[in-house]
């Protein structure tokens, strides 16, 4: 039985090393193995450092991404290469604790599909990212169903689960919510999050929003049913001006009334807004998913068989 462990990196020489030689000490005791690591166009000597442990030990593969892609398409990148009869996924920059891979792979020879490593604890962080992951996962569970508290990607997948992932065809992937949406025999692993042993973290507040919001409409068209909803609450508050202002009409005190006009423009101006901002996200999504293009393009590989594209 072989396990892959599929590990993105984004510039991350500095702790690479680290990270190889104690995934190889683990890996060693524990299972047969591959480190597949998936560079994602990193712009430092993090391919170098890749080259060379791949020379040294011919467990270790690499795929270098043509251009940095996001943490999403890095890990469809290694899903679809990893070979193992199950693989791990984890961080490269050892937050997610490797020790726990011994216990995964227990679980997993008790026969679960998924072992999900779940946040005890967050780790150091601002309150400004808590309170935006906070926002994010509920209004996730909202529209979605399903809850992602504290989720990770760090998570063990049997071959047959990685198998149905491939199945997926969209582009705009988020591995967290789609595995939770997999189903399968899944037991879950508590962690706490280390702090970042080198480096910085590599989430922009922009990544993170491109990411919450593609998550978001790549998983539900609720939010899109603002629109009728606003349409049907104005509706009747419209009504309710309607026959007021005919009232005043019918009694002859109708001319005053200039604030109504301007906070009713306000109100339609900005529920026309909102409505129109949902139906573009939504039209934003499909014109991505649409084109058909390539999630990532592969400029090199280290110790891989040649695979058809
Ligand atoms: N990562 C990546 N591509 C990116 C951003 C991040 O492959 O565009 C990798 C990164 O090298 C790391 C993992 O994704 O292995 C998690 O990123 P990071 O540690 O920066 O995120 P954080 O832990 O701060 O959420
Ligand atoms: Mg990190």
């Amino acid at each position: 039985m072989k396990i892959t462990l599929i590990i993105p990196c984004f510039n991350e020489s500095g702790i690479l090393s680290k990270t190889i030689c104690t995934l190889e000490q683990i890996m060693h005791e524990v299972a047969d193995y591959s480190l597949l690591f998936v560079d994602d166009g990193s712009t430092d000597d993090s391919w170098e450092l890749l080259t060379k442990a791949g020379q040294q030990n011919p467990k270790i593969s690499a795929i270098r991404l043509s251009r940095n892609y996001g943490k999403e398409a890095a890990l469809c990148a290694g899903l679809e290469q990893a070979e193992g009869d199950a693989v791990i996924i984890l961080d490269s920059d050892l937050q997610h604790p490797p020790e726990l891979i011994p216990e995964m792979i227990n679980l997993w020879k008790q026969g679960y599909d998924v072992v999900e490593g779940v946040k005890k604890s967050r780790g150091k962080e601002s309150l400004f990212s808590k309170l935006s992951a906070k926002i994010f996962y509920g209004l996730f569970k909202k529209f979605s169903g399903n809850s992602l508290d504290n989720a990770s990607d760090f998570k063990l997948l049997d071959r047959k689960v990685v198998l149905a992932w491939r199945q997926f065809k969209e582009r705009d992937t988020f591995f967290r919510g789609l595995s939770a949406w997999m189903g399968f025999k899944r037991i879950v692993i508590p962690f706490v999050v280390q702090d970042r042993e080198g480096g910085e973290s590599k989430w922009s507040f922009r990544k993170l929003l491109r990411l919450s919001i593609s998550a978001i409409t790549g998983f539900s068209a609720k939010p899109l049913l603002i629109v009728p909803l606003l349409t049907f609450i104005l509706s009747i508050f419209f009504l309710v001006l309607a026959v007021q202002t005919l009232i005043n009409w019918c009694s002859g005190r109708a001319v005053e009334g200039f604030t109504t006009v301007i906070l009713l423009v306000l109100l339609i101006g900005s529920a026309i807004m909102i409505s129109l901002s949902m139906i573009a996200l939504y039209i934003a999504n499909i014109f991505n998913e649409i084109k058909g293009r390539p999630r990532y393009l592969v400029s090199e590989q280290l110790n891989l068989p040649d695979k058809e594209q």
